[in-house]
């Protein structure tokens, strides 16, 4: 398991406060890295060290202490047991207010396939189970201090650009959405073009979306917090009644809103806080309650859980977490169990973000051909799509979309820099060129992305996976959409295969899905 800094972690380069987390993911099988903001990534930079590798099994659970160039393992007897939350404040006390943490909850430690990673409370390595790899090595937490500092390769030349770029190509009106309202934007956009998912991905739309909008999200809001580095900050506090959170992001708002058909944003920032301390990715409970609500109503199985019952979606995720309910076990394993297969929102394992593919065709081929499962990272085609000028109701020009917008992902979040500065690679190339002393171009960045995409799509192949994981759930083929701009629409699986042939032959792999010799010969692999 390897916690990795980039070469701009702890410069004044805009948004270069993530880090990388990668392993194995638990819920997929499949190669998985995982990224997360705050302070964390920087400080293990300050204390000397550029990534953190952890193999094997400590007999006992522990976690990690590392001061500049002492690293010690301790016994995390204390911590064990508790959420991520107090976790953190525990660890603070004993070390002091200004380390930095990365921890584990409940979920973790029993390793449920959707336990995340936590740091500063509301700051989550997501998706695919990075938190129960961590529980499986019974590790609970790193904590850190650094009080060195960071040497690059030309430093007045980057602090120049980077303020440069930071004045000029982050803080500009396009990326102001961050600032002025963060992601809960992106719920009347998706209302509006009909991707917005809603009771288990049956509608696009959201009769109630006002209520988990943007301005809702506003009318609750107390602070504003960024990650280190960052000039955008799109962190939003929230306060509803006695809880405070970082957050709701779209995701939550979407997958554990409108798609368990919960309209009541207090319930859903609860959702969010109880999550994040018991440390479980929003976006894989929140579609694992929605899938067991929709097996109830139709009959198939009785989870005792019904599409807007605020009540048993907040007390189910204490369930999961201690894998007391066969809700922990995730969609894919829970429709093998019990059935509902066509309507699992799944791929590869990994449950589907807060975007409908019937209303964004390439989104549909991003969600299966990405290496860690239905993944909105490593491909985001409905900026275009849905919100843009691109016809969404087509496969014309999706694979080549598509393949650009992995390549671009891969290399720019080979260098951990936050998503949201849609910096172009001729300016990640010139400031990696500052930092490194390195030569780099932005054709250099895009074949390190093309290598990035086939090396993991080799190791899936290692692992099993082919072509025939490459698919979407059948309700998106069969079922049409019934209401707003998405009524009527599905993705014929016809036409989703044909779109997927040409995603393979455009990429240079065989029938199967993998990478021919000459493709990886080219690409020095
Ligand atoms: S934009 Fe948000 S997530 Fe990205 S680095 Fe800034 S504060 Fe962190």
């Amino acid at each position: 398991m390897i916690f990795m800094t980039g070469p701009f972690t702890g410069t004044l380069v805009p948004c270069s406060g993530k880090l990388a987390i990668s392993t194995k993911s638990p819920a997929s099988g499949t190669i998985l890295d995982c990224s997360i903001g705050g302070h964390f990534a920087g400080e293990l930079k300050y204390a000397g060290y550029d990534a953190v590798i952890v193999e094997g099994k400590a007999k006992e659970p522990v976690y990690l202490w590392i001061e500049n160039d002492r690293v010690e393992i301790r016994s995390a007897d204390e911590v064990w047991g508790k959420g991520t939350h107090e976790t953190e404040f525990s660890l603070k006390n004993s070390h002091g207010l200004d380390v930095k943490v990365l921890a584990i909850g409940p979920a973790g430690e029993n390793m449920v396939s959707m336990a995340c990673i936590s740091s500063e409370l509301y700051r989550q390595a997501g998706r695919g189970g990075v938190g129960a790899v961590m529980g499986s090595k019974n590790l609970k937490a790193i904590v850190v201090r650094g009080t060195g500092g960071v040497a690059v390769a030309n430093h007045k030349e980057l602090c120049t650009k980077a303020k440069e770029f930071l004045k000029n190509d982050a803080l500009t009106d396009d990326n102001l959405w961050a600032y002025t309202d963060g992601t809960p934007m992106i719920v009347e956009l998706s209302h509006s073009s009909g991707i917005l998912p809603t009771r288990n991905f049956q509608q696009g739309t959201f009769a109630e979306f006002k209520n988990i909008s943007a301005d809702a999200v506003k009318g609750v809001r107390k602070d504003k917090k960024g990650c280190l580095s960052c000039g955008l900050g799109c962190g939003n506090y929230v306060e509803v009644g006695q809880i405070t959170v970082e957050g709701p992001e779209y995701e939550t708002l979407a997958i554990g809103g409108s798609n368990c058909g919960i309209s009541d944003l207090e319930a859903i920032v609860e959702f969010n806080k109880i999550c994040d301390d018991l440390g479980l990715d929003t976006i894989s409970v929140g579609n694992t309650i929605a899938f067991a609500m929709e097996m109830t109503e139709k009959g198939i199985k009785d989870f005792n859980l019904r599409f807007g019952d605020v009540e048993e979606y907040l007390r189910v995720t204490e369930e999961i977490s201690n894998n007391q309910s066969d809700l922990a076990l995730g969609v894919k394993a829970l429709a093998e169990k019990y059935g509902g297969n066509d309507f699992a929102m799944q791929v590869k394992g990994l449950e589907f973000p807060g975007y409908e593919p019937r209303g964004a065709w390439g989104m549909g081929l991003a969600y299966a051909t990405s290496d860690r499962g239905a993944c909105h990272m490593r491909a985001w085609p409905v900026a275009d799509e849905a919100y843009g000028d691109m016809d969404p109701f087509t496969i014309a020009g999706k694979a080549e979309m598509v393949i650009g917008l992995q390549h671009y992902n891969a290399a720019k979040f080979s260098t951990i820099l936050c998503d949201f500065w849609a910096l172009s690679l001729e300016t990640a190339a010139e400031l990696l060129t500052l930092t490194t002393g390195k030569q780099y171009t932005a054709q250099d960045l895009e074949v390190i992305g093309e290598r990035i995409v086939n090396l993991a799509r080799l190791f899936n192949a290692r692992e099993g996976f082919a072509a025939k994981d490459d698919k979407l759930p059948r309700r998106i083929y069969n079922e049409a959409l019934k209401t707003g701009a998405t009524a009527g629409k599905r993705l014929p699986e016809v036409e989703f295969n044909r779109m997927l042939r040409e995603y393979y032959q455009l990429r240079g792999w065989d029938n199967t899905g993998k990478p021919i010799a000459d493709k990886i010969n080219q690409l020095g692999i």
